[in-house]
Parts: C-alpha cells; structure tokens; sequence
C-alpha cells in the first residue's frame, strides 16, 4: 500500500486545481441536509458529511437519461448520446464504494451496458474513510462495508491536520500531480493506525446474526409470515428504492414530439415497489400484492443479487430505513427473521 499525506491547509488548493481540469462533484449542504453536487468551488464541499439522500451512484446512472434521439424527417437519424466529462467524485463513503463494484459488475457482466460503462471510465472515485456512523440507521459493519481495500482510485482519512492518501489506481496517483503531497512518515502511519483502530468501536454490529447466514436466513423465510405485514404496511412509495445505492432497476420509454417527427429513447430510474413494476401483456401482475413485492425486495438484497453477482445487494447505508414513512427496514427485517427462525415461527 502506498500512503501519502496532504495538509489541510493545501486540500481547497488542490480541489480548486482539479476544478480546473475536470468536472468535479462532492458532497455540499442543501437544505438542512447533505447532497452530491457538481461542485464550481472548494468551499462546496463538506467531506464530514453524514450522509446524502441519493447516493453518488446517480453520476454513472442518472435518475433519466437520452439513451438516443431519432428523427424521422429526411433519411432519418439515430443520434447517440453525449460523452459526458471526466469527473472526479469526491468524499465517497465506504458503503456507496461498494455499492459501486457491485453496479460495476451488474453493467458489465453478460449484457454489457455501453452508457454505464463509459461513464464509469470517465469517473475518478476519491473515497474517503468513515470515522463515526451516519446516525442510528447505518449498519455498515454488520454489511462487511465499513472499510474497502479497492474500488476507489484515491482513498483519504482525515487525521487531524491532514489527511492520509492511498492511492489506488495509476489514474488517481496521476491525479496527485495537482496536489501538494508528501509521503507519509512513520509517525504519519502511527496516527492513522490510532485513528482506525479507535474507529471501530464506535460502530456497533446492528445485525443479531453473522452476514455470511444472511442467504440460508432468507432460504428459509420464503413463507415467512413477515411478508404479509410488511406488506399490510407498505404505502409502495418507492422511496426505499429510489434512494438505494445497489438499485439498479430501469424502465426504458419512447417519447415521441408532437410532430411525430423526432423523439427520443429515454431510460428512468424503476422500481420493484411500484404496483405496475411486474405489470406484463394483457395486465397480468406476476408481483401484485405489496407483500410479494416486499418479500422480492429483501430477497433481492441478501440473497437473489449475491448468487447472480457475488456481491451483497445491500451495503447497509441506511437510506431506505431514513426515507420510509412506515419504518420498514432492513435491519428490522432481517432481525425479525432471525428471531422468527430462533423460535422455529416460520413455517
Ligand atoms: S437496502 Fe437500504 S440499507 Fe441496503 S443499500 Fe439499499 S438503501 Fe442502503
Ligand atoms: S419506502 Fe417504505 S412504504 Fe415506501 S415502498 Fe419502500 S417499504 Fe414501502
């Protein structure tokens, strides 16, 4: 591992130089709260923040996209979308970066997406080390994702005066060439050991269980009567979803001009929580009730999306525990399953 150091004193100098290089995204405060930004000065961003409503992956899959644009008068064209700029996306957490390798693999595995991926190589990912949990929803630890060793091209830890940077890829050390760095000395190292290893008690386990019996848990809890409530409760808003980091559903429309002329394919965020999400030919709604829909969710996330990616479908970032009115979340979910098969109550 190769660490390096910046002072604090020299990180706006080096934002402000990136600024000039490329189109630079962070967390700023909005609204009483905290939100990814294209950012046009350092004093932008807000690297301590807690947490943001929508995750960064927003950058690689935005909420709508032009997928292409056809035009129909003359010979007819098909027009394919923007490049978008090289963009650095600064202050990422540990828990979005994993939520990143896994979109990483879900676009480019089998049917490889060609929007995702180019847009995934024009981005630089400057993650930064969590030192105190979000608040009381996160459950980074018990997900496994309260550290990364890879994923991330740049990866800082704020120790005081300075932060510690490890450099991950070539891309992010070249990015180093507009900072002004040193490398990190021995007592440098001492007080990042000091800062991690006194990070970790401060997050508590909130899972009852080992992740790793997350998978034969759900196996097991396919009859639950767990589903029925949840479902009883669920408004199918879609917030959950919707703020999801590893959700990576889509629904893709044609829109059409008034002149039936011109239009284009655009692709939207969807969401299995929606009552028309399974709605196919004829009407027929193979996931019609909000139970199903709940029960596919959670299936999805602990165990569906690890047997087809190897990667958890969850992260533990809390958001859809923050964002749902009726307080369905996964820890509860998951803990009440446990408790469920604790005292044989699943049939
Ligand atoms: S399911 Fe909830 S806690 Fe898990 S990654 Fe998605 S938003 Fe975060
Ligand atoms: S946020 Fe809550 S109420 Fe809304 S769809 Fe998700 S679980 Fe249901």
């Amino acid at each position: 591992m190769s660490v390096t150091i910046i002072q604090k004193q020299d990180f706006p100098d080096f934002v402000n130089r990136l600024l000039s290089q490329f189109r630079v995204s962070g967390p700023v405060e909005e609204d009483g709260g905290y939100a990814f930004r294209v950012i046009e000065n350092s004093d932008d961003l807000r690297l301590d923040y807690p947490t943001t409503i929508l995750p960064p992956k927003k950058f690689l899959l935005p909420t709508k996209e032009t997928l292409f644009e056809f035009d129909k008068s003359g010979n007819g064209t098909v027009q394919a979308p923007v490049v978008e700029p090289r963009t650095v996306v600064l202050g990422v957490h540990t828990c979005d970066l994993h939520a990143i390798k896994l979109l990483d693999r879900v676009f480019s595995t089998g049917h490889i997406d060609p929007n995702y991926t180019l847009r995934r190589k024009q981005t630089l990912i400057v993650s930064i080390e969590c030192l105190t949990p979000c608040d009381e929803n996160s459950f980074c630890k018990s997900m496994g994702t309260l550290s990364a060793d890879d994923g991330y091209d740049l990866h800082m830890t704020d120790v005081g005066n300075f932060y510690t940077i490890d450099i991950g890829t070539e891309v992010g050390e070249e990015l180093l060439q507009y900072a002004k760095t040193a490398p990190a000395t021995e007592e440098n190292m001492k007080k990042l050991n000091a800062v991690i290893s006194e990070k970790w008690p401060r997050f508590p386990y909130r899972l009852d269980f080992d992740i790793s019996d997350l998978p034969s848990l759900l196996n097991m809890s396919m009859k639950s009567p767990l589903w029925e409530e949840l479902g009883e409760r669920c408004l199918a808003c879609a917030a959950c979803t919707n703020v999801c980091p590893t959700c990576f559903c889509f629904d893709v429309r044609d829109e059409i001009d008034l002149d039936l002329q011109h239009g284009q394919r655009i692709r939207k965020w969807d969401s299995c929580q929606l009552d028309e999400f399974a709605t196919i030919a004829d009407g027929h709604n193979f996931r019609q009730s909000r139970a199903l829909r709940q029960r596919h969710r959670f299936m999805r996330k602990g165990k569906y999306i690890l047997e087809a990616h190897d990667y958890l479908g969850c992260v533990g970032c809390g958001r859809c525990a923050r964002a749902c009115l009726v307080d369905i979340t996964p820890v509860g979910v998951f803990n009440e399953l446990y408790r469920q098969k604790e005292v044989g109550g699943q049939s």
